[in-house]
C-alpha cells in the first residue's frame, strides 16, 4: 500500500499518481532515496507542476506494489 506524500490518500491497483521526474527538481523538493515521497494523488498535491508526470500504480497477487510511469506528457492531447 502506498499512500499519497502530501495528504495521505492512499492510493490502490489502477490509481493514478503525479511524480516528479527530473533530478533537478527531485534534488530540491525530495529526500527519500527510494522515491517515497515523490508520489502524490493529484497535481494540486504536487509540489510543483513544473515537468510533472502522470503514472499508474498495479498491485500484484502478492500485494507488491509497482510503479509504472506513463510515457507520455500528462498534458498533451494531440492526435
Ligand atoms: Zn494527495
Amino acid at each position: 500500500m502506498v499512500n499519497c506524500a502530501k495528504c495521505g490518500k492512499e492510493l490502490n491497483d489502477g490509481d493514478a499518481y503525479y511524480f516528479v521526474p527530473d533530478q533537478d527538481l527531485k534534488d530540491r523538493y525530495f529526500g527519500d532515496p527510494a522515491g517515497m515521497d515523490n508520489m502524490f494523488c493529484s497535481k494540486d498535491c504536487a509540489p510543483t507542476q513544473e515537468s510533472l508526470k502522470q503514472g499508474h500504480i498495479k498491485v500484484d497477487d502478492e500485494g507488491v506494489v509497482h510503479l509504472y510511469p506513463d510515457d507520455y506528457e500528462t498534458e498533451s492531447t494531440d492526435k
